[in-house]
């Protein structure tokens, strides 16, 4: 019995695992290039933050070194013309000569190369003084803004103009008010740095296609950009549609399209208290380029091995599948009694083994039928063995179609017996189904008279009882059915009906 279940067991295993392996294959392959996938997508990503965070550090150098520059500059001129408002006033220069004048106010920072001579207008705007020339020609300025702006506000100190041309080239003009000592106002003292300074400092600076580098005053009007653009130098980028200046605040940084071209860039902008404000900005595609040929080739790799890995499973399942369906054929044909087609011997055995323990388990009745063709022997010897092989396969239609439940269990027993397993089935109902079999040969054989004799068993087994009790007690009934003439259903006699507890 043990045996029989062993054997039970080791059919599904043979059965299943494939089937299992098949899909677990299949499902872990997915899995691991789901996985696979993953990481290298994380580690491109990880790549490419770092080519943005090493260019945005690189950027931050440039703009740092480049503001430095700037503001050195400013801060030099600005300490000129300092001077010049402090010591213009000061009654004690009132009577000197115009050379002694011009050395008192004028030190040489405010003549190196790119910077424009320092100028005195007087609260009309008249120019006074030139740092130039002791004579210099009639001129007025008071339309300019540079002046406006210091006649108006007292307190605006350093201003710095937009980029204008200013004798003769484009510049900025850099001016602060002077005051009288009570504090009204005396007129303006200006001075410029030519766009040459720009060019210069950018001209040293290697850069690349599409790098921009752009100089705001704080209010963001440029007042220069490389590439050099002259619709964009004195505009004020506030006014750009689809720009928002927070964006990009002091010190940080911005990764997307500017307000004066559609080129994605990240652009920095330097820390700075410095009135004017240093933004560099680099295209996106030239920070990325390695990253992308990189993520191109680890990308192809990627998608090798992953085709790769799908069509070495797919061909592995498929295999796996058509093993799985050769052994069900196999496990089939082992099971198959070839004449009949009914479930052999050994296929009895396992069924009958499962069915009575899961009888014992829920409490419920099995019923077997064994049944033997009447004067078989006689048969063949009139009729031949090949028309006994016939009768035979009469025998198991009749019993086939008898037999329609799940769960039943029609195979043949041995030579011209066979044997049907109907769990669930109590004796009455197992009674009855005997006895259409028995009807539905004698009907079939009419012309032969070949018929059958059935023995049936009934029982609700519970432990320790085993089911040989059941196939005998059964026998038995079928050997009371020849001695009582044959062609008929006897269920199990009391006897064998002690089986029940
Ligand atoms: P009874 O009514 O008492 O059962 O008489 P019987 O002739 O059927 O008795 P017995 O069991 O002695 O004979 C069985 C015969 O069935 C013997 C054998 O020739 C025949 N037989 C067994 N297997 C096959 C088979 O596969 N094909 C054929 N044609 N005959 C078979
Ligand atoms: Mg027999
Ligand atoms: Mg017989």
């Amino acid at each position: 019995m043990r045996l029989g279940l062993r054997k039970g067991s080791a059919d599904w295993a043979s059965r299943w695992p494939w089937r299992l392996s098949a899909r677990l294959l299949i499902a872990s392959s997915i899995a691991t290039v789901i996985g696979f996938a993953a990481v290298c997508t994380s580690v491109l990503l990880d790549m490419r933050r770092g080519e943005e965070a090493l260019a945005r550090q690189t950027l931050e150098n440039f703009a740092s070194g480049i503001d430095a520059d700037i503001n050195r500059n400013i801060e030099l001129y600005d300490l000129s013309l300092r001077n010049v408002v402090n010591n213009v006033g000061l009654p004690e220069i009132a009577d000197v000569s115009k050379p002694i004048l011009h050395l008192i106010l004028f030190d040489h920072a405010a003549t190196a190369q790119h910077f424009g001579a320092i100028q005195v207008f007087d609260a009309s705007g008249r120019l006074t003084i030139d740092a130039s020339t002791l004579d210099p020609l009639p001129e007025n300025r008071g339309d300019e803004d540079y002046f406006k702006v210091h006649r108006d506000n007292p307190d605006v100190g350093l201003f710095i103009s937009k980029p204008m041309l200013h004798r003769g080239a484009y510049a900025i003009v850099l001016s602060r008010r002077i005051n009288t000592p009570d504090g009204r106002f005396f007129g303006v003292v200006a001075g410029s740095i030519r766009f040459s300074y720009f060019h210069e400092l950018f001209g040293r600076l290697n850069l690349e296609q599409d790098d921009t580098i752009t100089v705001l005053r704080r209010d963001r009007t440029v007042i220069m950009r490389t590439p050099f653009d002259l619709d964009v130098i004195g505009k004020n980028l506030n006014t750009r549609s689809g720009w928002n200046p927070a964006n990009l605040p002091d010190g940080g940084s911005y990764l997307g399209v500017g307000p004066v071209d559609s080129i994605p860039r990240l652009y920095v902008r330097r820390t700075s208290t410095s009135p004017l404000i240093v933004i560099v900005g680099k295209p996106l595609d030239s920070i990325l380029r390695l990253w992308h040929l990189e993520a191109m080739r680890i990308g192809a790799i990627m998608l090798t091995l992953i085709a790769l890995a799908l069509v070495v499973t797919m061909l592995l399942a498929r295999e796996m599948g058509r093993r799985a369906q050769a052994e069900k054929r196999l496990e089939e044909l082992a099971s198959t009694d070839a004449l009949t087609g009914l479930k052999n011997r050994r296929k009895f055995d396992a069924t009958i083994e499962s069915e009575w323990r899961r009888a014992i388990r829920y409490a419920t009745p099995i019923s077997l039928l064994m049944i033997d063709g009447d004067h078989f022997k006689a048969f063949n010897d009139k009729f031949g063995h090949q028309a006994g092989d016939q009768l035979l396969l009469g025998f198991a239609i009749c019993i086939t179609d008898s037999v329609r439940r799940a769960g039943d269990c029609a195979a043949r027993y041995g030579g011209e017996e066979f044997a049907v397993l109907l769990p669930g089935q109590a004796a009455a109902d197992a009674m009855q189904v005997a006895e259409t079999i028995r009807l539905k040969v004698q009907e079939w054989s009419d012309g032969e008279r070949a018929t059958v004799s059935i023995g049936v068993a009934s029982v609700t087994p519970v432990a320790p009882m085993d089911w040989p009790g059941l196939v005998s007690s059964a026998d038995k009934a079928l050997y009371a059915a020849k001695a009582a003439g044959r062609n008929r259903c006897i269920a199990a006699t009391v006897p064998s009906l002690s089986l029940v507890a």
